[in-house]
């Protein structure tokens, strides 16, 4: 972390190692609002369970190379680029923090587990489980709840569809043991990004368009097997990821991810009602990356917040 100290010079605290010690101890109760200025006990419905810190993502360091804004560059002319070096998606400023620090001690999952509040049915209320590549280790959960004598009743996962796809013959033997212990398994946001490979490169998501449909086909063919105990669709609560508008967007480009989404019938399951907009975070790789064009080009983007505004510079729109 760093900061100003009181005479104004700046401070970088040292990064400290992740201390198990602390990780156990949930108290799902202890979240409260404010309502006729008075703190009222916030009523949990879906809480979360660590279960790695970090992202795998994350594990590697490479260099990569972002292309300009579209609308910074000249028609005609040849795309400029900047290259940066960077572990995790450009965009992501969560496991800028982390890194990928690997799996939380089963002591302390199980810890997590059993300080889930119950439904009314006595079972655990449904989580979200934090593993950004959950699949392999899955059924585990199961085998855990069992030694606690405890009932789940939904699991909600967060991936990318690279790992999905390489864990879909677990997911599917899970998959069998959540529908005979009645619990659903919903894949509540695959961070699919964008359907075009320019955009996908620039976000440094490491995966192609080809991926993120293979996954689609993927999930679209298991949902029949198991339409009660698993779950992708927004109706069941999904919200997948899908960044638009982006800086690279151009007419050509939007023509390809408006077709893609017509061909493959993406409005009918996959896409959220609205996309994000790409922000980039100050955390970011995205963020050096348009501080580098400020330097070299001598624009400056708006800040809004924590965020750098890609969109305008001082006298210019870029959408
Ligand atoms: S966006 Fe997801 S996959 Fe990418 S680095 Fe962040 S946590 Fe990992």
């Amino acid at each position: 972390m760093v900061c100003k100290d009181e005479n104004g010079q700046i401070i970088e605290n040292p990064s400290i190692p992740w201390n198990d010690t602390y990780l156990p101890k949930v108290d799902w109760q202890n979240l409260h609002i404010l309502k006729d200025e008075a703190f009222e006990p916030l009523t949990i419905t879906c809480a979360q369970v660590l279960q790695q810190i970090g992202c795998q993502h994350a594990a590697r360091e490479r260099q990569i190379s972002i292309d300009y804004p579209w609308g910074l560059t000249q028609e005609g002319k040849s795309l400029s680029s900047i290259t940066i070096c960077q572990k995790i998606c450009s965009f992501c400023d969560v496991a800028a923090d982390k890194g990928y620090m690997g799996g939380v001690d089963e002591a302390a999952i199980k810890e997590h587990l059993l300080c889930l509040p119950s439904g009314p049915d006595g079972r655990k209320i449904s989580f979200e489980l934090i593993n950004e590549s959950p699949l392999f280790n899955l059924s585990r959960l199961f085998e855990l709840a069992d030694d606690l004598s405890i009932e789940l009743s939904q699991i909600n996962l967060t991936l990318r569809a690279d790992y999905l796809l390489k864990g879909l013959k677990p997911l599917e033997s899970t998959l069998k043991i959540a529908a005979k212990k009645n619990v659903r398994i919903l894949l509540s946001s695959i961070e699919f990004e964008s359907f075009d490979d320019t955009i996908l490169k620039n976000l440094n998501k490491g995966v192609s368009r080809q991926t993120n449909l293979d996954a689609i086909q993927a999930i679209r063919s298991l949902k029949p097997k198991y339409p009660v105990h698993f779950g992708y669709l927004k109706e069941e609560g999904a919200n997948h990821g899908f960044i638009c508008p982006t800086p690279w967007d151009n007419k050509a480009l939007s023509y390809e991810i408006n077709k893609t989404i017509s061909m493959y019938r993406l409005l009918l399951d996959i896409l959220p009602n609205h996309s994000t907009p790409l922000i980039i975070y100050h955390a970011s790789g995205l963020a050096d990356w348009i501080r580098q064009i400020e330097l070299k080009e001598n624009v400056e983007f708006v800040r809004v917040g924590t965020t750098i505004g890609w969109w305008q510079t001082k006298d210019q729109s870029l959408l």
